[in-house]
């Protein structure tokens, strides 16, 4: 799928890699007077009241939000008008950032998380590294049904869903695997992982770390090869460049929806493959109760996409819904949460531009807001989420940080010649 289309951002593991990058890094921060953006411009700010039934969602469930929203309407429980939106990205094998399609781990294997809380009824259900079974969100919320338990994860998690009816199924489309397997022979100059020796792609170790070519060509080399490598694999022409680029700069995905009735009730749920080439067992902030969702019947519910290892250490979306307990708007109280991430490595903006989060916030009366840390991941790609009260639409999110959330090393001019054919970039 073209990366104009989806939500992904760098990473923390990235972020790792980030020393000496300083150099490349053109940020301004967006900080005012006191330091922070004070400035509200979510619907919270707006006088009046906000509209009921809504629907607010990461911008990946857009397309699904129409029928969604006329459940709702109709008088459906607002955990699945929720669930009905995220299944959408988790049946579609395009969306390579959750369920079916969606990018394995370093082991090739696609391993799931999700988790969901039902505000009425004040309960919730998780799921984690599961492994078979497209529609973790489903397994999740029959966690929540069907035991009295929170959370399941791996083997004993897909073995509940089996038993749940959920039916076993190979996630790992062909596109996906070859995009994994171009990534494990960009990784295995010291394995045995093609190309190997005697293959003509073969590339010298030593002629890497000695070449006198400029960085610039170097890098550019390097693109032309995994392109060509991409197309012995078989990746069509139009998804070369894009599977370049996901294996350069390993993205993740997620979906989160927010779902609140006429009446006041509330729901949220988060799914995810999470972070591509993420190590097996991995589990980032989606099935995380507090962290990738939180719902609150009396104050209004939160999600999260992003680096999930970051929001993890700030609770991220329990810390949002405190925050609007205590009176904040929902923009104040997502951008408090980000504000947290950015105390975290002390406000050092060399690392924190290889991390990046986005809030989908929903207040308990119709206010929401949609906060990220960065503007995007590109000129032109900003942080959007998705919206349905009767209008369906999308909005750019709110950001703290004036710039785009980086690659490292910047991800180099692409050569003319490669770009005619590649989707990505239109
Ligand atoms: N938060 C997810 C994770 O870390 C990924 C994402 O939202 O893109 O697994």
């Amino acid at each position: 799928m073209p990366f104009s289309r989806r939500d992904f951002v760098k990473t923390s593991v990235v972020g790792a890699l980030a020393t000496g990058v300083g150099a490349q890094a053109s940020l301004a921060s967006n900080l005012g007077g006191n330091g922070w953006p004070s400035q509200d411009s979510s619907n919270a700010s707006q006088s009046g009241s906000f509209k009921r039934p809504i629907i607010v969602c990461a911008n990946n469930g857009y397309a699904h939000l129409e029928d969604a929203f006329v459940f709702l309407k109709g008088g459906g429980d607002t955990l699945d008008a929720a669930l009905k939106v995220v299944k959408g990205p988790e049946d579609d094998p395009k969306d390579d950032s959750v369920g079916l399609g969606g990018l394995p781990n370093e082991e090739g294997v696609v391993e799931l998380d999700a988790c969901c809380m039902h505000g009425p009824t004040r309960r919730a259900g998780s799921v984690g590294g599961v492994r078979n079974i497209k529609n973790v969100s489903l397994v999740s919320n029959a966690v929540m049904q069907h035991t009295g338990h929170v959370m399941l994860v791996g083997e004993g998690a897909e073995r509940f869903a089996v038993a749940m009816g959920f039916p076993r199924e190979n996630l790992l489309t062909e596109h996906s695997r070859k995009i994994w397997l171009l990534w494990k022979e960009f990784h295995s100059t010291d394995d045995w992982w093609g190309p190997g020796l005697a293959d003509p792609h073969w590339p010298p170790p030593a002629s890497k770390t000695t070449s006198d070519k400029p960085q610039a060509e170097l890098r550019e080399d390097r693109i032309r090869n995994l392109q060509a490598r991409a197309a012995d694999l078989g990746i069509p022409p139009e998804l070369q460049l894009a599977a370049v680029r996901t294996v350069l700069f390993p993205p993740t995905g997620t979906i989160h929806c927010s779902a609140l009735n006429d009446k006041g009730e509330i729901s949220g749920c988060t799914t995810t493959s999470g972070l591509a080439f993420k190590l097996s067992g991995r589990c980032g902030d989606s099935p995380i109760i507090g962290a990738g969702c939180y719902t609150d019947q009396d104050v209004g519910s939160a999600g999260a996409t992003g680096s999930g290892e970051e929001n993890i250490k700030v609770a991220g979306a329990h810390t949002i819904v405190e925050n609007m307990r205590h009176g904040m708007s929902p923009q104040e109280a997502g951008l408090d949460a980000l504000k947290r991430i950015v105390r975290n490595y002390n406000g050092d903006l060399n690392r924190l531009r290889f991390i990046d989060m986005t809030y989908y916030i929903l207040r308990k009366d119709g206010a929401y807001a949609g906060v990220s840390l960065w503007e995007g991941y590109s000129k032109g790609n900003p942080h959007k989420i998705a919206i349905h009260d009767g209008t369906h639409r999308a909005e750019v999110a709110v950001n703290l940080l004036k710039g785009y959330s980086q690659e490292f090393p910047p991800f180099p001019e692409i050569p003319e010649d490669l770009k005619k054919d590649s989707e990505y970039l239109k």
